[in-house]
């Protein structure tokens, strides 16, 4: 059962900071619970696997999603949250802290840069990133931060298929395998889709790319 009461206070400290803000476009609550939320935890079963103390970053947190609510959900599991803008950083922080969500460390600057840093660098065991980019522009920002066998879960709209196809020489390049493409049925609501990608060989020391780059100039 997943605990509800720690995502309805989540979405509480989110639209208060919304009201200072931008984070999200979403006004209506039960929307939020379903595209907020519920898709947030749609990504739970990919990491299952997972045992207690695996590592998990974030790129591009922003609101907190789908980060804090997979933190709330797995509270054995270690996750880093990167996002470029201080005012985000420091809501995500006291976010989480509020949540009593010890598991949640926080990072502030490019995630370019700090996929350089040896203590982060090839570290992490899955790196999710939701509304950041295309899938090649994401296989560029993720695949450094994954030891080999670690996975990119990029949740995605209908988009994915066409962004997964795309990105199969960029995931080379970085080390990672052929973009998948998986489907969360749920009874009656709309279908996620979920691009997954597998580091399957060490990513080379020039990517990523300056910060920037990857978007402007995508693999
Ligand atoms: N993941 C959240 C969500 O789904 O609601 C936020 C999405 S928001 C559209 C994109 C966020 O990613 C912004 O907060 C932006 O500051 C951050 N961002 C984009 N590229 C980044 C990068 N390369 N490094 C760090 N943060 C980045």
């Amino acid at each position: 059962m997943p605990d509800s009461a720690s995502h309805s206070r989540f979405l509480d400290l989110l639209f208060e900071a919304n009201a200072k803000f931008n984070l999200t476009a979403i006004q209506d609550r039960a929307i939020a619970w379903e595209t907020l939320i519920l898709e947030s935890l749609d990504l739970l079963p990919f990491l299952a696997a997972l045992p207690a103390k695996s590592r998990v970053v974030d790129i591009g947190s922003g609101g907190g999603v789908p980060a804090l609510p997979l933190a709330i959900e797995r509270r054995d599991l270690e996750f880093t949250l990167i996002d470029a803008t201080g005012k985000k950083a420091r809501y995500l922080e006291e976010t989480a802290g509020a949540l009593g969500l010890a598991n949640v460390r926080v990072l502030n600057g490019r995630s370019e840069d700090f996929a350089h840093e040896r203590r982060l660098r090839e570290s992490f065991d899955a790196v999710t990133a939701r509304a950041v980019g295309e899938v090649r522009e994401l296989v560029e920002l993720a695949l450094p931060f994954l030891r080999i066998g670690g996975v990119l879960l990029a949740p995605k709209g209908q988009k994915g298929e066409a962004e997964a196809a795309a990105a199969g020489p960029a995931s080379k390049l970085v080390g990672g395998g052929p973009p998948e493409v998986l489907r969360v049925e749920r009874p009656s609501e709309r279908t996620l889709v979920v691009v997954r990608v597998t580091k399957v060989a060490r990513t080379p020391t020039s990517y990523p790319r300056p910060p920037g780059k990857p978007k402007s100039d995508p693999l």
